[in-house]
């Protein structure tokens, strides 16, 4: 082999392993190419499914609301308050029976005791006595 042919052996070879190498560079770009791409593309599905599963998640969490709602409204609505105001009625209409009373002023008869007012002392006032104890109050 002559000095010649064996710089032009080295040559090719050189360059076959320098193609090789661009080949294998070139193989390893698109491998990691696809698997980005298919990497994208999971999480891109993670994504839709998380998307779905929390508009399902949401729909549920509706359907329990609305369904609670419809339960508890017959239960909360009619019941409760209605019992309470018809007590409070009942109450207000005891006192509101005429129990006639007397004033501990001036001593006049009252039909109503309701008419009188209860001052700090204890005692029953009509209501003029009590505007006289008031404006004796202030002056
Ligand atoms: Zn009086």
């Amino acid at each position: 082999m002559s000095e010649a042919q064996e710089k032009l052996e080295a040559e090719v070879q050189a360059r076959s392993k320098a193609e090789e190498q661009a080949r294998a560079e070139a193989d390893e770009r698109a491998k990691a190419e696809a698997k980005a791409e298919s990497e994208t593309a999971a999480k891109l599905e993670a994504e839709q499914r998380s998307r779905a599963e929390a508009q399902a998640r949401h729909e549920a969490e509706k359907r329990l609301q609305s369904e609670a709602l419809k339960q508890s409204k017959p239960q909360i609505l009619p019941d409760i308050p209605q019992s309470y105001d018809a007590k409070a009625s009942v109450i207000d209409a005891a006192k509101l029976s005429r129990k006639p009373a007397k004033c501990e002023c001036c001593e006049r008869e009252y039909p109503d005791e309701n008419q009188l007012t209860r001052i700090d002392s204890g005692q029953m006032f009509c209501q003029d006595c009590l505007a006289e104890l008031k404006s004796a109050a202030m002056s």
